[in-house]
């Protein structure tokens, strides 16, 4: 069949449900078929021309030139009309408004993780999102990171609700660090609710519960004078997501949060896209969207579609089943449990984060299932293995996880064995490949069999297709691509320039930024403080920059303690000088090293300054410098060194 630009295209029928029969129509050669109207018209034009040319000359197929109908085209331009008003944002603002929206993200952008993001109108501001993130692998000690609440202090008096999108850690992680600093009501649907509750008991903030405002999807509540939200039901990963809809005198503000387009939910739950599309055809100012798979080509498949490998899964497991995912992922675990259970095995749920997101989800009815299915983990050593399913957490090869601990044959209740089959059914976090890699090999020299089943994961982030989908539901004017990395962003503003908004209406947003947004422009107006604060998980205690700092110093260029008696009125040495080094230089070079810095020693103290020798604190601080530029030089490193001077 060929197209309206004669571009030949292939159609393959089915028959008999497997033997494939290919058809190529090339239009040109073929006789023309009643239904291929475009080509008809254009072969008729080509001809009229022809025609026209030819006059006088006797060649060529003469033909009535066709009337116009001048009823026709003028509808043709009313209904061109019609889809500029449409397809045109800018029509359906209020132009005349002077009020504008400040949006600025404090995490989030060029990174993956720490979402949060102020809104800000004259004297009012919501923030969306209060997320942690993972730190880097020089970090060491560090657990978890939390964006630098600077910014949030700064303005504190002007925030009237921190607005929550659903309840993965990156969106609500750093709720209670926030919240032993500052407190404000809380608007978000009942899940993200109950998981930030969970997070302020463990953090013995109990009384910040009274902040909670749980909200009903489709309803438009009023914080404070300036901002109207609602809550539109997303698909993602995690159920009860939401995005927003975020009203001032401005106009609307679409945060889609995170998610992807799932017609086939677990729960039946599809993405609200009538709201959406509601607020398009009213007229958006703004779009942030989610750009985490901006790359990826192919519509992200329903959580659904895992269910057939699930299937197969079990239905072939001779052993004990141990599964893994994302804790957080309760529709996926709900899977695996159904189909755990339709080949006859029971349930014992190992790992702490996933006992309490799936009692919670039971707790609160997002998900049903009999109590007598479970087991607990202390019973499945009197079990037969074809009766075990083990679902747990570890799918990124955490140290402290439940599988992680199996796999190095030091979890209390199960110990590998040779016939057990372990699923992971997640996918790599980018930076966790390693340790996965590390436990895959722990498990399998235990004796287990990996899973390599495909299609037993599916992403939870919106793909190009269902991302144009939401660009073509919403129609910003303006569009904020957001959540991702700078090339993940980037890739996603040429996806919306491939759906109408201009170039010069995206603005690229880096964390800090501050972008103003009225009916007639939007534009970067400033810069605020942003970072990352380290926190110890062990004691969920901040840790100070300093040490973190102290420790990549340590673990790339080692240490080095000095403990020298000096003789205040000659500047001399009274003995030689203690010399002690770690990380630097290798046990059998110790000696010749300490007779170098030894040497520096001597020589810095002919040199020395009048008075210094007074002043200790002084005085190992320049000791320390000389010994810093000798050991770079001749090494190219920088330990830590920490010198003690007596002097007597
Ligand atoms: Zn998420």
């Amino acid at each position: 069949m060929q197209d309206n630009k004669g571009n030949t295209q292939e159609s393959v029928k089915e028959v008999n449900g497997n033997v494939k029969e290919t058809t190529r129509d090339v239009g040109n050669k073929k006789p023309q078929h009643n239904n291929n109207k475009n080509n008809n018209n254009q072969n008729r034009s080509k001809n009229n021309n022809n025609q026209n040319r030819n006059k006088g000359g006797g060649r060529g197929r003469r033909r009535q030139s066709t009337p116009v109908d001048e009823n026709l085209k003028k509808f043709v331009a009313i209904n061109a009309e019609a889809h500029k008003q449409r397809l045109n944002p800018h029509y359906k603002l209020d132009l005349n408004s002077r009020d504008k929206i400040r949006i600025t993200p404090l995490g989030g952008l060029g990174e993956i993780g720490g979402n949060i993001t102020v809104f800000e109108t004259q004297n009012e501001a919501i923030l969306v999102d209060v997320g942690m993130s993972f730190p880097d692998e020089d970090m060491h000690g560090v657990d978890i990171l939390v964006p630098d609440f600077s910014y949030i202090r700064e303005i504190k008096d002007k925030i009237k609700a921190v607005v929550i999108t659903h309840s993965h850690e990156d969106h609500i992680g750093a709720m209670p660090y926030l919240f032993k600093e500052m407190q404000f009501p809380i608007y978000a649907s009942p899940l993200p609710l109950a998981m930030i509750g969970n997070k302020f008991d463990e953090h013995h903030i109990k009384e910040a519960r009274r902040h909670f405002n749980p909200i009903e999807k489709r309803k438009i509540y009023k914080i404070g004078n300036d901002f109207e939200v609602e809550w539109m039901h997303m698909t993602h990963s995690i159920l009860d997501s939401s995005s927003l809809a975020i009203t001032t005198g401005a106009g609307t503000v679409i945060h889609t949060g995170d998610f992807k387009i799932d017609h086939t939910p677990i729960d039946g739950y599809t993405a609200d896209l009538h709201r959406l599309a509601y607020y398009g055809d009213k007229g958006v100012l703004c779009l942030l969207s989610d750009s985490t798979n901006s790359y990826n080509p192919l519509p992200t498949p329903s959580e659904l579609s895992v269910a057939p490998a699930l299937d197969r899964v079990f239905a072939k497991a001779e052993g004990r089943v141990i599964l893994s995912t994302f804790s957080s992922n309760i529709h996926r675990v709900l899977q695996a449990i159904q189909y755990g259970v339709k080949y006859g095995r029971k349930v014992a749920v190992i790992g702490r984060s996933m006992e309490r997101n799936i009692e919670i989800a039971m707790q609160y009815d997002y998900i049903k299932l009999p109590k007598n299915i479970f087991v607990e983990p202390e019973q499945i050593a009197h079990m037969s293995d074809k009766e075990v399913l083990i679902v747990t957490t570890g799918s990124q090869g955490e140290p402290s996880s439940a599988l992680f601990r199996m796999s190095i044959g030091e979890h209390r209740h199960v110990k590998i064995k040779p016939t057990d089959l372990i699923v992971l059914s997640s996918r790599a976090i980018p930076g966790n490949e390693g340790s996965i890699s590390g436990m895959l090999n722990h498990l399998q020299r235990a004796g287990a069999t990996i899973s390599r089943e495909q299609n037993i994961h599916v992403s939870g982030h919106a793909s190009i297709e269902e991302q144009k989908l939401m660009l073509r539901l919403v129609n910003p004017k303006f569009f904020l691509p957001i959540h991702g990395e700078y090339n993940h962003v980037m890739r996603h503003k040429e996806t919306g320039m491939m759906c109408g908004v201009p170039e010069r209406n995206i603005y690229i947003m880096n964390d800090g930024d501050t972008v103003e947004i009225a009916p007639k422009y939007m534009r970067k107006v400033k810069s605020v403080r942003t970072g990352k604060t380290y926190i110890d998980n062990q004691n969920n205690h901040k840790i100070d920059d300093d040490i973190v700092i102290d420790r990549q110093k340590l673990a790339s260029d080692g240490i080095v303690m000095i403990v020298a008696q000096v003789d205040g009125q000659h500047t001399k040495m009274l003995s030689k000088p203690l010399v002690t080094t770690f990380g630097l230089v290798a046990d059998k070079q110790d000696k010749y090293f300490a007779k170098e810095i030894e040497d520096v020693l001597e020589h810095f103290l002919i040199n020395i300054k009048e008075g210094l020798i007074e002043n200790q604190r002084a005085l190992e601080n320049d000791l320390r410098q000389v010994v810093r530029k000798h050991i770079y030089r001749k090494m190219k490193k920088y330990p830590l060194i920490v010198p003690h001077v007596f002097v007597q």
